[in-house]
């Protein structure tokens, strides 16, 4: 079994639709969307089109959520706060119905899928480290645990023989007794120093986890957040990954 993993797509169609073009190569037989859709970027609408199209499961992230009203934007910062003002005036009815239609968590074979830390995925809490990555294996059963949020990708090993510690690498060989917690990183605001747009394939039947990044135009992405308005710190964080 394949699975393509992506998210945190921040209204970024440049790098969406660079991660979207890899479907075609790696031919997975699952394509995951962790959330995080909209939020950010100029382009909410043909983001939430693109992923509707090509996501097999689709997950809610804090962005989607706040941006149809189903949470408020209280704990966002203030330029969060304004981008979501901007894109639910984007939205239509139906790309709304697509975003509210999104799952909170999904369980599928050996894999557990969410936003934020599965153990109370509404609270939003990020996952960073080795410590989190111990409790939620308390929680779940699931070899593989996928989230994004955090933008940052990562892999934290929490094997039976081992114990508990974060992987280097972006090539990962599975273990037998191992089981992952697999940060996916983002897709169209990376804040890992990096400009290029993330994702995960794990392919369960040859036992490899393999972090992905493709580079995209983010000169162009850059230029539609500041034509649209949006504040102008979305536009310049995307060329050093911040
Ligand atoms: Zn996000």
């Amino acid at each position: 079994m394949k699975y393509f993993v992506f998210s945190d797509i921040h209204g970024n169609l440049e790098a969406l639709r660079e991660v979207i073009s890899q479907i075609d190569v790696i031919k997975p037989d699952l394509v995951v969307c962790l959330g995080d859709i909209v939020g950010y970027g100029a382009d909410p609408d043909k983001c939430v089109e693109l992923v509707y199209e090509n996501a097999d499961i689709r997950i809610a992230g804090n962005h989607d959520m706040a941006a149809t009203g189903q949470i408020s934007t209280d704990g966002f910062n203030p330029s969060a706060r304004e981008a979501i003002r901007w894109t639910s005036n984007m939205l239509t009815a139906e790309h709304i119905r697509i975003l509210e239609e999104s799952e909170i968590s999904r369980k599928h074979d050996d894999c557990l899928f969410v936003h934020a830390s599965p153990i109370s995925p509404l609270d939003w809490d990020y996952v960073y480290t080795v410590a989190q990555a111990i409790e939620i294996f308390q929680y779940f059963d699931s070899k593989f645990v996928f989230v994004g949020h955090t933008h940052i990708p990562g892999i934290i090993n929490n094997s039976a023989s081992e114990g508990p510690k974060a992987v280097d690498g972006n090539l990962v060989k599975v273990e037998a007794d191992g089981r992952y917690l697999i940060n996916t990183g983002s897709v169209g605001q990376p804040r890992d120093g990096y400009n290029s747009a993330c994702f995960t394939v794990l392919d369960t039947d040859r036992g490899i986890i393999d972090q992905r990044r493709v580079s995209y135009d983010f000169a162009s992405a850059q230029k539609k957040i500041l034509n649209a308005g949006l504040p102008e710190i979305l536009a310049l964080r995307l060329e050093n990954g911040e």
